[in-house]
């Protein structure tokens, strides 16, 4: 094929595994890797785990050592940003150097927190976690400090919750709605976040939000909420979301719609600039939707099928989506994509550490999530992807095995 150079914009999880699949394909030609960041591909995950505990070093995130990644052979520029594409020319214009060509471009520069938009949301001690140096300050003002704030009740919201509570903090979460992960989880399983964090000390206002942060005059921050209360901590965290860093296809006049644009081959509206991980939006047919998928498995799983379309191969990315969450010693899985109009069936004791939830369309289940139930959550797995038929009332008794169904 004529495909003598590919271009990867990001050099994150995504934009990792784009650049080993093109490789270990057999492609020979040139591979330029632009990523801000000073470091080699690494995954996220850890980062509110157990790189924010001090259970493991930064380097154990990256998705290749120093040796396997030099054998890649690839042009590599760190701490340089992709700042415009010109379409007609094929270049990628960066922060520094000179533009470079391409025959086929992958957008995998993912998303940026989202910030707080109120009054001293950039003070010192206010903290996102998106990469490394977020969590070695933030890690760094957990062991100095004792109040935490963290401002957003979702994914990532808890799961530090969770490691700042192991390292001994007072903690409160400040919720908006009315309940914890509402965006992605059914009241069944907020109500059981809740108590667990509930019983592991942490404070959860839920319906109110942040109106202001504010130095306090004893030292430390105060943050006043919507409902006037004041909370006085050390240090902030906000986890409010994800915006995907889509403003680079945008202003090339690709597609975007909240992320770039993309079909089930990862291409755009540019059949030579191709999208994965975070900042891609496409058709997910287990959502009967257009979304993006903020996911481990996505970012790599998309990277390796934005490679492998780029190559001129078939793909048809359309995994069924799955996604993890680990907070205190509870593993919360998530198979499929829940929606409120599915049927919720419940199997074991919602009010245990190990139960699962099925999401029924019709009479066939479309999802599964629940904690401490990897093994069960295999089965649901295979009822999902073989759209078996399912008598609910069997599928909510843990006497019958799910081996059985
Ligand atoms: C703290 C944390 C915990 C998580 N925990 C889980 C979990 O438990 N389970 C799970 O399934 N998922 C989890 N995720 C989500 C998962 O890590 C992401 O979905 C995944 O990292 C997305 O990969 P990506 O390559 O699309 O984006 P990223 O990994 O964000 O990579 C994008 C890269 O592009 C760079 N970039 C952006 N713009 C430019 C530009 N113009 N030029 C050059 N480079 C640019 C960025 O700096 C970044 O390095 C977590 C995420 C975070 C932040």
């Amino acid at each position: 094929m004529n495909t003598d150079t590919i271009v990867i914009v990001g050099a994150g999880q995504a934009g990792g595994w784009a650049a080993q699949t093109l490789r270990s394909e057999g492609f020979k030609g040139r591979i330029v890797l632009i990523g801000d960041e000073a470091h080699r591909p690494y995954e996220r995950p850890p980062l509110s785990k157990a790189v924010l505990a001090g259970d493991a070093h930064a380097d154990s995130t990256h998705l290749l050592k120093q040796d396997a990644f030099d054998r890649l052979d690839i042009d590599w520029r760190p701490k340089v940003a992709a700042t415009r594409i010109d379409r007609p020319a094929t270049q990628v214009h960066l922060s520094q150097g000179e533009p470079v060509r391409y025959d086929k471009l992958i957008l995998c520069n993912g998303g940026r927190a989202r910030r707080l938009e109120v009054p001293g949301a950039d003070l010192p001690g206010v903290f996102t976690l998106r990469s490394i140096e977020d969590a070695m300050a933030l890690g760094a003002a957990l062991s100095a400090n004792k109040r935490l704030l963290i401002v957003g009740g979702g994914w990532i919201g808890l799961e530090v919750a969770a490691t700042a509570r192991k390292k001994g903090l007072d903690v409160t979460v400040v919720e908006a709605m009315d309940r914890l992960c509402k965006r992605t989880v059914p009241p069944v399983i907020s109500g059981y976040l809740h108590r667990l964090h509930s019983a592991h000390g942490v404070e959860v206002l839920l319906g109110t939000g942040v109106r202001a942060l504010a130095r306090a005059p004893g030292g430390g921050l105060s943050a006043t909420l919507d409902d006037g209360r004041a909370i006085a901590c050390d240090a902030v965290l906000v986890g409010i979301g994800l915006v995907a860093n889509d403003a680079l296809a945008r202003e090339a006049g690709l597609a975007c719609e909240g992320g770039v644009v993309v079909d089930s081959q990862c291409r755009s509206s540019d059949p030579d600039i191709l999208a994965a991980g975070d900042v891609a939006a496409w058709h997910c047919e287990w959502a009967g939707r257009r979304m993006r998928l903020e996911s481990w498995q996505n970012a790599q799983e998309q990277g390796i099928a934005a490679a492998r379309a780029a190559l001129g191969m078939a793909v048809n990315h359309q995994p069924l989506p799955w996604f993890w969450s680990d907070q205190y010693d509870v593993n919360l899985q998530i198979f499929g994509m829940p929606a409120p109009s599915h049927r919720v069936v419940v199997r074991g004791d919602p009010d245990s550490h190990v139960f699962v939830v099925f999401f029924l369309d019709q009479d066939k289940v479309v999802a599964a999530l629940g904690p401490n139930c990897a093994k069960d959550l295999r089965f649901a797995r295979r009822l999902i992807e073989r759209r078996t038929s399912i008598d609910p009332e069997r599928l909510a008794d843990s006497r019958t095995p799910l081996a059985k169904l």
